[in-house]
């Protein structure tokens, strides 16, 4: 087995053990990256210079006999929409495509003072909106379990990237599915926090009251490794709890005896693929096999999730997008005639048109006359599918759904069709609208070797069972931690 293919937890420990530097690591992963990044097309910048000097203060450390952080000397790879100190952060969008921070986001901070060595920055689709991640300026990234299918999005970069053995553990965003659905497409384990715990601070806000970082790994420790360095309070970011964080990798103690699974009815309905279906009930068997209890509860709001987190998303997105106006950074149109001139050729030529098509619903359900009708009703059924979590999570520990309602759909195939495209995010946006916390962790494979996610939905704040859950999941399946042979 190669150093690439390893998890984050084997190779800390090899590192201690000094079975091997942080930079053989950090070259290995670089080797696989030269061998295959010509067909998944994961990222959008390396930073190889940096991983190495990176790498090499580990070494140093471990020389000096110094104690070393658990994700010390990992390499890792970032969503190109966290905001990185004098490294390209593009969005993925043509409007940032010379951007380069003066500072870190806060998980940048906290990551870079861990040790972790920073391999580069991941595609996804612009600004985040997305399912597929063919919505990026520069590339559209692959599938590494199949090169013909798309990865999901918006982080399909970092899922990509660590499907395919090019980075061991990443970070993505998700504000409507964007971590778990690329997870279940790649066949990942992918974590979207409860709204609250990470830091927002240095992620390029899309829907502000919904977004959140958290981890993609191959396996669920390395996620709770990953995860409990991203989470905690920090002042710049007033919406970030104060709760004390838990131990979430001694919270993995295999044990489910006694744990209560809701299965909500609506996300088995006919939207939903057969093969997928199948696949969440047998896992579930499983669990139940292993001492859970299992039974149906409602979520009756389900089918008007989808309409009210695209009100949301898109008014928050349509606020939040009005800095990229040409005047302070990022792109700026060539000719113009004047400054309302200069703004509307900016945003003409530096947006496209999922963003466009984001940013005018957005101000259509914001404007006078209409935000009664839409964005207030939205908000009105934000509380309702909330409560309905709420009354399930009465005598239910956590709720067991499919991630998404099919594998990955074939490049290509939903582009043109933006409803199609929102559909991937069935599944996944109530966990969204709800600030809940949500797990998606690898479940079966079909024949065509596509992956299929299954989500662990649990109250606010309950990350520590999901990730023990999950972990005991892996090690009932045998484990997740393949690299995509390509
Ligand atoms: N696919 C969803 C959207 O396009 C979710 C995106 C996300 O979570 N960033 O809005």
């Amino acid at each position: 087995m190669e150093l690439y293919e390893k998890s984050a937890y084997e190779l800390s420990g090899m590192l201690r053990e000094k079975k091997c530097s942080a930079k053989e690591i950090a070259q290995s992963v670089f080797d696989r990256i030269d061998a295959v990044e010509d067909k998944t097309q994961a990222y959008i910048t390396l930073t190889r210079e940096i991983a190495m000097e990176q790498a090499g203060a580990v070494d140093e450390k471990l020389a000096k006999g110094e104690q070393l952080h658990p994700l010390a000397g990992i390499p890792m790879a970032v969503k190109d929409n966290i905001c990185t100190k004098d490294v390209l952060t593009t969005c993925a969008s043509k409007m940032l495509y010379n951007f380069v921070p003066p500072y870190d986001a806060t998980v940048m901070e906290k990551l870079n003072a861990c040790g972790t060595v920073m391999l580069g920055k991941t595609n996804l689709d612009e600004f985040a909106m997305g399912s597929s991640c063919e919505r990026s300026y520069f590339k559209k990234t692959h599938n590494p379990r199949n090169l013909d299918y798309v990865p999901g999005g918006s982080s399909g970069g970092s899922a990509a990237a660590v499907a395919a053995g090019e980075a061991v553990i990443a970070l993505g965003s998700d504000t409507g599915g964007s971590i778990r659905q690329p997870a279940s497409y790649c066949g990942l384990v992918g974590l979207k926090p409860t709204y609250g715990s990470v830091s927002r601070y240095g992620l390029v806000a899309f829907g502000s009251s919904l977004d959140q970082i958290g981890p993609f790994a191959r396996t669920v420790k390395d996620a709770a490794m990953l995860y409990q360095v991203l989470c905690g309070r920090d002042p710049r970011d007033a919406t970030s709890s104060k709760r004390e964080r838990p131990d979430f990798v001694a919270a993995l103690d295999g044990n489910v005896k006694g744990l209560r699974i809701g299965i909500p009815v609506e996300y088995f309905g006919p939207g939903v693929d057969d093969v997928v279906k199948k696949a969440v009930f047998a896992a579930v068997d499983q669990l139940k096999a292993a001492g859970a209890t299992v039974k149906e509860v409602s979520l009756p709001s389900t089918d008007y999730a989808l309409s009210a987190y695209y009100i949301i998303s898109s008014a928050e997105a349509s606020s939040n997008l009005a800095r990229f106006d040409g005047v302070k950074y990022g792109y700026r149109a060539p000719k113009f005639d004047g400054l309302i001139d200069m703004y509307e050729r900016t945003r003409s030529e530096g947006f496209g048109d999922e963003v466009k098509r984001r940013i005018m619903l957005g101000t259509f359900v914001l404007s006078s006359g209409y935000y009664d009708a839409y964005y207030k009703r939205a908000k009105l059924l934000q509380h309702q599918i909330a409560d309905e979590f709420a009354h399930c999570f009465e005598d239910c520990d956590l709720l067991i759904t499919p991630t998404a309602p099919g594998t990955a759909f074939k490049l290509g195939e939903n582009v043109d069709d933006p409803l199609k495209m929102y559909a991937a995010d069935i599944c996944t946006i109530g966990v969204n609208i709800a600030g809940l916390p949500g797990l998606s962790i690898p479940c079966a494979y079909t024949e065509n070797n596509l992956p299929i996610g299954m989500q662990l939905i649990g109250p606010k704040f309950s990350e520590d069972l999901l990730l023990k859950v999950g972990d005991c999941f892996e090690t009932i399946y045998g484990g997740f931690n393949t690299v995509a042979k390509i």
